[in-house]
Parts: C-alpha cells; sequence; structure tokens
C-alpha cells in the first residue's frame, strides 16, 4: 500500500487550493492535479477581485490564487499541473490516470474541477475579459456605477443578474434571442417593473468592440438579420455554465444539469471516500469564498472518512 497516498484532489481554484492546505495541515500529504492549461481556476482570468475577505485593497485574481497555491505548497501539498483524464473511484482504493498514462492511488479523492461558464464564442469576449465583460454581477457589479450595462439571456440568471445590476448602473438593457422569456414569472415581473430595465427582444451579439475596455455591442435582428449598435461600458454574459464532471459520469451521481451532488451539508458523494466542493457542486453561489469554504468542508470531511478507515 506504500504508493497509496492518503487523499488525491482533481482541480485547483478556490476550492481544490483551499482542500490542499487543510489535508497537508491535517499531515496527509495530499497529491493535487491542478490542471494542464489553467492552474489556478477561475480567477487566473480575471482583474481585481475586491470580495475576498482579509484583502482591504482588493487583489489581482492570479495573484490570490498563487497565494493559495503557494500557502498549501508551504505545509506540504504536492502540486503537479496537469489533467486527470480517467478515474475509477469505486473501490477502497481509488486511481485516477494522468494525462502521460501514470496511474495514481489513493484511499480519499477531492473533486474540485469546477465549472465553465458559457461563452458567446466572439473574438475579444477574452481580451475584453474583467475589462467590460462578466460572467458574475455579484462579482463585478460593483464597478458599473452609473454606466449603461447590457445583460445576455433570458433565463433567470440573466433576470437576477439584471435586477442586481440596475441598483447599480444607469440602464440595463436585456439582450435576448426570442420574444418570450425562459425566466420564471416571478422574475420576469420583477424586471418588467424595473424602470432601469429595458430590452432588445430577437437579439444576439455579433461582435463586441472597445480597446483597451469594453465600449459597446454589434446587435443582429435573428428575425431579419439587421444589424444595429448599443453603446455600453458592460456586458454580463448569462447564458448557463457547464460544471466539469464528464470524467466522473458513470460513478458519481450528478443533477439534472451535470451538477455533482453531495449529501448537503457535507461534502460526502455516493461513493465513500469521495467528496465534492466548490462550483463544480454550487448551482447557486459560484463565489471564490464559498468555493473556498466548500473545500475546507471536503478536507475535513476526507480527514474524519481516513481517520475513521485507521
Ligand atoms: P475553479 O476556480 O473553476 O477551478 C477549477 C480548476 O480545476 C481549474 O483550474 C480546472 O482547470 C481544474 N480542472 C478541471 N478539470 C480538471 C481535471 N480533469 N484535472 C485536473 N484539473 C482539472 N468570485 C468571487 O468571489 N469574486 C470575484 O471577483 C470573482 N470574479 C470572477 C471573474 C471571472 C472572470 C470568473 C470566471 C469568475 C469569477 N468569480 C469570482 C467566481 C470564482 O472564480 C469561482 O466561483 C471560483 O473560482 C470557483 O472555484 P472552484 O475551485 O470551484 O473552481
Amino acid at each position: 500500500m506504500s504508493d497509496v497516498r492518503n487523499v488525491i484532489i482533481i482541480g485547483s481554484g478556490p476550492a481544490g487550493y483551499t482542500a490542499a492546505l487543510y489535508t497537508a495541515r491535517a499531515s496527509l500529504r495530499p497529491l493535487v492535479f491542478e490542471g494542464a492549461v489553467t492552474a489556478g481556476g477561475a480567477l487566473m482570468n480575471t482583474t481585481e477581485v475586491e470580495n475576498f475577505p482579509g484583502f482591504r485593497d482588493g487583489i489581482m485574481g492570479p495573484e490570490l490564487m498563487d497565494n493559495m497555491r503557494a500557502q498549501a505548497e508551504r505545509f506540504g501539498a504536492e502540486l503537479i499541473p496537469d489533467d486527470i483524464v480517467a478515474v475509477d473511484l469505486t473501490g477502497d482504493v481509488k486511481t485516477v490516470t494522468d494525462s502521460e498514462g501514470n496511474v495514481h492511488k489513493a484511499r480519499a479523492v477531492i473533486v474540485t474541477t469546477g465549472s465553465q461558464h458559457r461563452k458567446l464564442g466572439l473574438p475579444n469576449e477574452d481580451k475584453l475579459s474583467g475589462r467590460g465583460v462578466s460572467w458574475c454581477a455579484t462579482c463585478d457589479g460593483f464597478f458599473f456605477r452609473d454606466q449603461d450595462i447590457a445583460v445576455v439571456g433570458g433565463g433567470d440568471t440573466a433576470l437576477e443578474e439584471a435586477t442586481f445590476l440596475s441598483r447599480f448602473a444607469r440602464s440595463v438593457t436585456i439582450i435576448h434571442r426570442r420574444d418570450t422569456l425562459r425566466a420564471s414569472k416571478a422574475m420576469q415581473e420583477r424586471a418588467f417593473a424595473d424602470e432601469k430595465i429595458r430590452f432588445e427582444w430577437d437579439s444576439a451579439v455579433e461582435a463586441i468592440h472597445g480597446d483597451p475596455k469594453l465600449s459597446g455591442v454589434t446587435l443582429r435582428d435573428t428575425t431579419t438579420g439587421e444589424t444595429r449598435e448599443l453603446d455600453v461600458t458592460g456586458l454580463f454574459i448569462a447564458i448557463g455554465h457547464d460544471p466539469r464532471t464528464e470524467l466522473f459520469k458513470g460513478q458519481l451521481e450528478l443533477d439534472a444539469e451535470g451538477y455533482l451532488k453531495v449529501e448537503s451539508p457535507s461534502t460526502r458523494t455516493n461513493i465513500p471516500g469521495v467528496f465534492g466542493a466548490g462550483d463544480v457542486v454550487d448551482h447557486t453561489y459560484r463565489q471564490a469564498i464559498t468555493a473556498a469554504g466548500t473545500g475546507c468542508s471536503a478536507a475535513l470531511d476526507a480527514e474524519r472518512y481516513l481517520a475513521a478507515l485507521d
């Protein structure tokens, strides 16, 4: 059993690094697979983070993640910037396979693979992320005080983001491909009653403009094909998220939208010794602090699980 680790953590955002910090401090010598391309998680792609407690003046996303990484490493976490491409979680000893085909074994696995926000797939979208283009009203709404902004989407999330943003913005335009909304009746009524919110129906974003910051978008009428310009300094894209759970299908229980199911308020999945934390579980909050919080819970759950085995 000497090649069997105590804990393997798959994923390296705030959830993964926090789980690594806690399990490392509990002398469990965690092995963390951080992902090949986006080690550090979603905050590596943003600029200023103003709502992570403890940083009075805010902190840049990549710096925050470098700090978390270094903190976990300081206590002995072993970090590998590679993807896990296959898993077998069913037995007492779980195996995970990296991109070079190496198989790693552990008695417990913590899944913190996050979720991917859906993109429009337009040029400039990534370049202007954090410079006017955003996927998170809670994170960035405050930066758009008295500005004209737009929200793309027609579901509950889009309308919730729009009503939240209308507290700060001068105007909020909801851009929706159809002439009816998917959102619940209650959310629709709230949005229709909000004087700052207006709608661009039957409209899709065709291009995003601005350098170095967002200055506007081109809209295409989905029925006539005509285009028009909309001047906005904020664009919130709320067309959904895809949890990264492909790897676990057939082994771990997923909900209808593909998120990992846990025995809430614990982080236990349907397989003993496998725990889930962060945005791969979370439909609702999707914040760095909540991901870090559940990463901590997963580490404590894993620690107790291992203690009970010994
Ligand atoms: P993630 O941060 O998504 O990390 C998951 C990691 O797992 C990734 O590195 C991924 O590569 C890795 N991974 C996935 N699959 C595998 C695999 N098979 N093998 C190995 N590794 C794998 N929140 C705030 O609180 N404040 C903000 O200001 C804020 N701003 C944001 C700005 C942007 C642009 C975005 C996109 C999000 C922002 N958020 C913010 C939300 C926050 O980033 C997320 O809620 C948080 O990062 C989720 O953490 P996580 O650890 O669950 O997952």
